[in-house]
Formats: structure tokens, sequence, C-alpha cells
């Protein structure tokens, strides 16, 4: 066949996400798998994830610089989808360096992400105290909320922003004039200096520039060159801010093809989309939760589970794995690969079960619903399956597990209609099946 002037996009980009309501343990993930990437990026979400990541009998909570920094060969991004809190980031970077890890050179930070201001964090919390019970969404009030309302308000103050002193000054002053009246009038509270935020600001400036640069282009020209890239999410599809449950969700999109605006690195050049599961479900603060157990289940697996949050330690609903929110996000998400997490958990439990249907006004669906109403009103369907009664920490192949353990991830296979290929059966690094 005649060869054709045009070459195929390198498709050396994967997207790793979770595919439930976060917390589904996608730190472990991408530690384990970034020395097989030359890039890590966060591309969205802010502070407010919390990964978790053990390795050398040391546990260290991650919440903006990606989780490939405790691998010397990874470059870290934060992509333009992120939302910053300069504080948040200078401590974080200041702890990773404490570890003996090196971070100047190793992590880049987008011009164009948003910047987290201290009337951010003061809205946040507010309208989350003023929220009647269950208006309120459950924010951990870092003021990444307020901070993508000014973003897609045409408010916000980038990073790009620092460079330009006059510029910044003039920004916050007009931003500050508005928030300010609002303090004073809708809250009645106390307004916030602009001078000393603008000294603050300058001064974070001069400790971010050396991080600082044109993202979006730096990770295009890597993968032209053949550089691998990973993309990781916060959160989970399940809290997407257009496929989530709504107005339950968090405020950025998690979702894979978030993964593209957040970063700049165009569709076509991702070739895989893993989707990370926890091999039960678990979800903070309101919002539908149709396999929630709120019996003694549920307690055993939160704290077998320590299902309390890496950030805020907030206790976490619990509930069995929910196959049609699985489905759904599959399919959203383009999922190609599985990874099953905390397979661990479950291993003192007799009998294990699997939602894979809700019924609905006495009819059984397998379609998850769209809107959040209608889904607060399902009923889980269950199928039980036989527990293994043991554990598989020691197992590094799928063989060398458990054939009850097997049976549990063959089933989600074929339910799913996609392979399950990394199973983590433990918290440390060495702990998890390849197939
Ligand atoms: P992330 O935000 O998706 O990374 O999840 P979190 O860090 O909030 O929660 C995951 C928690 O589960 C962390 O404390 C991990 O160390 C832990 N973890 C990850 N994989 C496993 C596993 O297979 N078994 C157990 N027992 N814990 C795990």
């Amino acid at each position: 066949m005649e060869s054709k002037p045009y070459t195929l996009p390198s498709q050396s980009a994967t997207v790793l996400i979770g595919t439930q309501f976060g917390d589904e343990g996608k730190g472990k993930l991408v530690d384990y798998l970034s020395d097989q990437y030359d890039i890590v990026v966060r591309y969205q979400g802010g502070a407010n994830a919390g990964h978790t990541i053990c390795f050398d009998g040391k546990s260290v909570v991650l919440h903006l610089i990606p989780s490939g920094i405790f691998n010397e060969k990874c470059v870290c991004v934060i992509g333009n989808g992120v939302v910053i809190d300069p504080v948040a980031l200078l401590e974080e970077i200041a702890k990773v360096e404490e570890l003996g890890y090196t971070v100047k050179g190793r992590l880049f930070i987008s011009h164009n992400a948003h910047l987290i201001m201290p009337y951010h964090k003061r809205l946040d919390a507010l309208s989350e105290s003023n929220a009647q019970g269950g208006q309120k969404i459950g924010t951990t009030g870092r003021g990444i909320g307020p901070s993508y309302e000014d973003k897609f308000a045409r408010k916000g103050i980038r990073v790009v922003d620092l460079l330009s002193p006059a510029l910044l000054q003039e920004k916050l002053r007009d931003n500050l004039a508005e928030k300010n009246k609002l303090f004073r009038n809708i809250y009645e509270g106390e307004e916030i200096d602009v001078e000393s935020m603008v000294r603050e600001y300058e001064e974070f400036d001069k400790l971010m520039d050396p991080y600082i640069t044109n993202t979006q282009l730096y990770l295009n020209r890597q993968l032209r060159q053949g550089k691998t890239v990973l993309l990781e999410g916060a959160q989970g599809c399940l809290l997407d801010v257009d496929h989530g449950t709504y107005p339950y969700v968090t405020s950025s999109s998690p979702t894979s093809g978030g993964a593209c605006t957040g970063s700049g690195i165009a569709p076509n050049h991702i070739g895989k989309v893993i989707g990370v599961c926890k091999a039960y479900m678990t979800r903070v603060g309101n919002g539908a939760f149709p396999t929630e157990l709120l019996d003694e289940t549920g307690e055993t697996l939160g704290q077998v589970g320590h299902e309390f949050g890496a950030t805020t330690g907030r206790k976490r609903r619990c509930g069995w794995i929910d196959l049609v929110a699985m489905r759904y996000s599959v399919a959203v998400n383009g999922i190609t690969e599985l990874a099953l997490t905390k397979l661990d958990v479950l291993d003192g439990f007799a009998e294990v079960k699997v939602c894979n249907s809700y019924m609905l006004d006495g009819k059984e669906i397998r379609d998850f619903p769209t809107d959040h109403q209608t889904l607060s009103r399902v009923k889980p369907v269950f199928t039980a399956l036989k527990g293994w009664m043991a554990s598989n920490a020691a197992a590094r192949t799928f063989e060398e597990m458990r054939p009850e353990a097997r049976d549990y991830v063959a089933f989600l296979e074929r339910e799913l209609e996609v392979p399950v290929t990394f199973i983590s059966v433990g918290p440390g690094r060495e702990e998890t099946v390849f197939r």
C-alpha cells in the first residue's frame, strides 16, 4: 500500500481516573505506575484531594503535587485545570523536599492555572455554614468551589498574573472591592485588607516563579518527542460537575475528557484510560449513594478499610460495589482497563455483595439515572458471591489469589466488559497483582 504523508499521534498519554466517588486509591496506582512514565500531570481539582502513598514504611499524603514526585525520574506537572492555593503548594513542596526528594526542575506549574485567594476560602466556609442540612455539598472549605466560580465568571486570578505586579494589584483590588461588599453586607463579617493581600501574593510570586512554565506547550512538545505522560485524576467520575450526581459534585471535571481541557493535551494523544475502582464503595459528604450500608457491615467496611478522609479526617459512608454506576463510569470515561483496589478489605466477609441493577418504581433498571432525584429513589438489587475468608496479600499473580477472590474479579470483568489489569491487595507499593 502506498504510504501516506501523515503520521498517527503517538497515543503515549494515559489517563488514570477514579470511577466512583473518589478515594479509590488512585495515589497508590500512580506511584506504582510512575516509573513507566516520564511525566505525571494533575489536571483538575485543588488541595481538597488527598492522595495517600505508602512506601519504605512511610505514609505520605499529597494534595496538589502529582503522586509521581517520589519517583526521581519523573517530571510532575500541575496543569491549567487545577486551582492552586499557594500556601498549600509551598508547604507541600517543603514537605517533599524534607523527605529527601528534589522538586526544583522536576515540578512545573501552568501559567493558566487559577489561584485560590483568601477570599475564596472565606466564601467557601461561609456559604457552607449558611446552607441548610441537605443543601450542604460537603465541601472541604478550601476555597476550591469559589475559585472555580471566579474562573468561569472570568474574574479569576491566574498564576501568570503573579508575573505582572501592576496587573495583579489591579485585579486584586477589583476582586476585593466586590468580595468585601459580600462580607460586609451579606455575611456581616470582617473585610479583607487589600494591601496585606497584595504584599502576600507578591511574595508568593518570588517563591513560585521557578516552577511556572507554559505547560500546554511543554507537554505537547514532550509527547511529540516520544515521552510518555500519565494524567492523574482527582476525586472520581460520580463527582464530575457535568457527569456526576449534580449538585452533590465537585467544581471540576475529573472524567477523562477533563484530562484534555485541564492539561492542554489533545485527545488523540490518549491511548489508555485506566479506571481505579475500590472493591466496595465509599462516599464523603451528602448526595445519593444507592448501595450505602447503614448497618454493621457498612461500619465494618469503614473500620477495616480505614475510611476516613486523607484531607479532612471525615468518616466516609460505605457500601457494596455498584456496577450500575460503574458501567456508566466505564462508558463516560472510555475506560480501557480497571485497577481494583482494597480487595483485602473484603478478606473477612463470608459473603460479598455486588449491586448489578436497581429497582425504580417496581421496575428493574440497569442504567444509571442522570438526575439526583431519581437516583435517590432507586433500591439496589444485590447478587451475593462467596467470600474468600483469607488474605491475598502475598499474591503477586492472579493464579496465586484465592479462587473465590478470582471469581469476584471475573464477575466484575464480565459485567463491566473491561479487563481488570491491576489488583491491589494491600496498601504497600509491592502488594499489587499485575495481569
Ligand atoms: P485516592 O485519593 O484515590 O488516592 O485515595 P485515598 O488516598 O484517599 O485513599 C486510599 C487509601 O487506601 C490510602 O490510605 C491508601 O494507602 C489505601 N490503599 C490503597 N490501596 C489499598 C489496598 O489495596 N488495600 C488497603 N488496605 N489500602 C489501600
